[in-house]
């Protein structure tokens, strides 16, 4: 059956890319239709119930910052929250919470349900329909066909997934749920370039039978015995308010008993076997690979994560695992606390397709087949937070496509979302992909706190932004450059400040007139302290500590000041670097015929096929010597 509308985008998969993608491409207006197995798993954590941590909970600011999901519905169904590297310096803190699955999923698919423009359906898709080299829409299993003039494919773990639990298997898209086997068949019949990947969780526990007295409390921040008083807040729409009631996490234990049971599975692991092909993502290893790897380790801590307020499940994260089930058993039984320990899903590991993100365009449109588009685990990445950013963006530029304007693509130095989509189809992947902040070469301007300052005004001129986002956005931004100049208009000298007021708070008394803002600039004054000088009398009549929206401008007034002069340098760097990064090479170069370069970076230029110089020079073996041959043969040709 020809279902009879036809829709601008049709959103395949309704895990953390597709929900971004949909929400962002009826966000901009465009008639989005979400087409996934279930509505009940819309927003579904596959593994973990946590969002955020070091480079994730960046891009899951800069998602809230455009507009997006994750961030507010974190902070809905956060039942605690931490800052991670509090401190270190701002550039590298990053917020983790751990949510209630069940309040998470409600909190996404409520927005879905109320979201202008955008229509759910409940079926799996099994096949595209492409007309010449064109996707035109989308065939269910039941055979209705949905026209529309973009797909945004999403389909995360799903793609001809197949289940690991020691030597046996099955197919499947992660526990519970269908595996997309006919799109999977599809997809390697358009020749779109492919191969597999896997990941990998642990069981779960029933927290009845843990003996938490064994183990170690971790509260979260704003919790008793945790961190400061205030509970963190995700999105820049968010307070504390929004939270539910917030819970420790607890801490135990591998021993060497743990590993010895560990090792007795080895010759029934999939991994260690050849069952499983796919490479995992090493960053965040299997138990067994661990011990396999660090044989000199003998105990690894353990988190016992709850899932949620009206759930007994935990979460033991570290010992994701596809070892046997009775391996599985004893080795969670051998910690202190799990003696007893009821396990209520076994852990394994699932292999999937996955697609080669460097046959995507910069847009993630496929360069074979025009209006279809990638995001999410697909391109070969792992983590929710890395999904969502990808789910946005590519929502965007299929928004962006069917109004028929140009790309938008976010420069490295402007968001993590664009060191994230350079990485990917400039270098590909050879295991899964997560963020860092050591991956962004310009980090210490892509912090989490000026998210919104970097990206919420692009946010709204593509229309992802709504009134009462870019009214709290434009209110703070204003009141941050009225404090900034405040601080730049008031000027203290040996003459109106007296001595011993400079040396309390200065450390020694000033020998000549300053303005505040050049001494906010210094590491050891503080905006408090200089509101304290002489009785108090520069104290702002404006802005308040007392205020959540006071201390957020404060943060920000202090934090540019601080980090002005590094931040001046690395734009200059920036500002010379853009020159030739943005630079763009002819579609029709020929690398094979550039005689200059070697054989080597020949082919990869050639096999790639860099938009730009900066991408061209991000291929990994292709040197900067290579670009600077590049750069001369193209001066020459013109
Ligand atoms: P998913 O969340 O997988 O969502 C895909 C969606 O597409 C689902 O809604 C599905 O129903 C739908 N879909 C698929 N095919 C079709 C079709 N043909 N028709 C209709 N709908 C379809 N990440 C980490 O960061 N750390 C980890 O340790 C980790 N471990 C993991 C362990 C396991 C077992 C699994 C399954 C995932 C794990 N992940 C981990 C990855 C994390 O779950 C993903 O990165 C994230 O969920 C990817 O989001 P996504 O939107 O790309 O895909």
């Amino acid at each position: 059956m020809l279902y009879p509308e036809t829709f601008d985008v049709i959103v395949v998969g309704g895990g953390h890319a597709g929900t971004e993608a949909a929400l962002a491409a009826a966000r901009m207006g465009s008639k989005t239709l979400l087409l996934t197995h279930n509505i009940e798993t819309l927003g579904q954590m596959s593994c973990n119930p946590s969002i955020g941590g070091i480079g994730k909970g960046h891009l899951v600011k800069e998602v809230d910052a455009l507009g997006g999901a994750m961030g507010i519905a974190t902070d809905e169904g956060g039942i605690q929250f931490r800052i991670l590297n509090s401190s270190k310096g701002p550039a590298v803190r990053a917020t983790r919470a751990q949510a209630d699955r069940i309040l998470y999923k409600a909190a996404i698919r409520r927005r879905l349900e109320n979201q202008p423009n955008l229509w759910l359906f409940q079926q799996a898709v099994d096949d595209l329909v492409v007309e010449g080299d064109r996707v035109v829409g989308a065939v269910t299993q039941v055979g209705i066909t949905f026209r529309s003039r973009t797909v945004v494919l999403t389909a995360g773990t799903f793609l001809d997934g197949k289940i690991h639990v020691g030597l046996n298997n099955y197919a499947a898209g992660r526990a519970g749920d269908p595996p997309a086997v006919s799109l999977s068949a599809r997809l390697k019949e358009l020749k779109l370039p492919q191969a597999r990947l896997k990941t990998g969780t642990p069981p779960r526990i029933d927290g009845r039978s843990i003996d938490f007295s064994k183990c170690t409390e971790q509260p979260g921040d704003g919790m008793p015995g945790g961190v400061g008083n205030e509970v963190p807040v995700f999105s820049f729409m968010g307070n504390a308010d929004m939270h539910p009631h917030q819970v420790p996490c607890w801490i135990t234990h591998t021993n060497e008993r743990t590993h010895e049971i560990i090792r007795s599975g080895f010759d029934r692991s999939p991994m260690f076997t050849g069952k499983i092909e796919g490479v995992g993502p090493r960053y965040c290893p299997s138990v067994e690979d661990k011990i396999n790897r660090f044989a000199d380790k003998d105990s690894h801590q353990i988190f016992l994560e709850p899932e949620g307020l009206t759930t007994n499940e935990y979460y033991p994260n570290g010992i994701s695992t596809s070892l046997p089930f009775d391996i599985q058993y004893a080795l969670v039984r051998s910690m202190p606390g799990l003696e007893n320990a009821h396990i209520l899903r076994p852990g394994y590991a699932i292999e999937y397709d996955y697609f080669d993100p460097r046959s995507l365009k910069s847009s993630f449109e496929t360069r074979q087949i025009n209006g279809l588009f990638f995001a999410g685990q697909i391109n070969g990445t792992t983590g929710y937070e890395e999904a969502a950013a990808q789910g946005l963006f590519a929502g965007i530029n299929a928004a962006l496509q069917c109004r028929g304007e140009a790309a938008w693509l976010p420069r490295r130095d402007e968001a993590y979302l664009g060191v994230l989509v350079d990485d990917l189809i400039t270098k590909g992947v050879t295991e899964p992909y997560r963020m860092f902040t050591s991956r962004a070469e310009f980090r210490l301007q892509l912090r989490e706190d000026n998210a919104d300052m970097r990206l919420t005004e692009t946010g709204r001129k593509l229309g992802l932004v709504d009134d009462a986002r870019w009214d709290a956005f434009s209110r703070k931004r204003d009141a941050v450059s009225r404090e900034t100049e405040r601080l730049k208009s008031i000027w203290v000298s040996p003459k109106n400040l007296p001595a011993a007021e400079s040396e309390r708070v200065l450390g020694k008394a000033i020998e000549h007139e300053y303005n505040l803002a050049d001494l906010l600039r210094r590491p050891d004054v503080s905006y408090e302290s200089l509101m304290s000088l002489d009785g108090g009398r520069f104290v702002s009549s404006d802005v308040s500590r007392e205020t959540s929206e006071g201390r957020v401008v404060i943060e920000q007034v202090e934090i540019a000041a601080k980090y002005s002069g590094y931040i001046d340098r690395q734009k200059d760097e920036v500002e010379r670097a853009a020159h030739y990064e943005n630079l763009r090479l002819p579609a029709e170069l020929d690398y094979l015929q550039v005689s200059a370069l070697s054989i080597e970076a020949r082919q990869k230029l050639h096999k790639h096929r860099p938009e730009t110089l900066g991408q061209a020079s991000r291929i990994s073996g292709i040197t900067p010597a290579a670009i600077s041959l590049l750069l001369i043969h193209l001066k020459r040709g013109k």
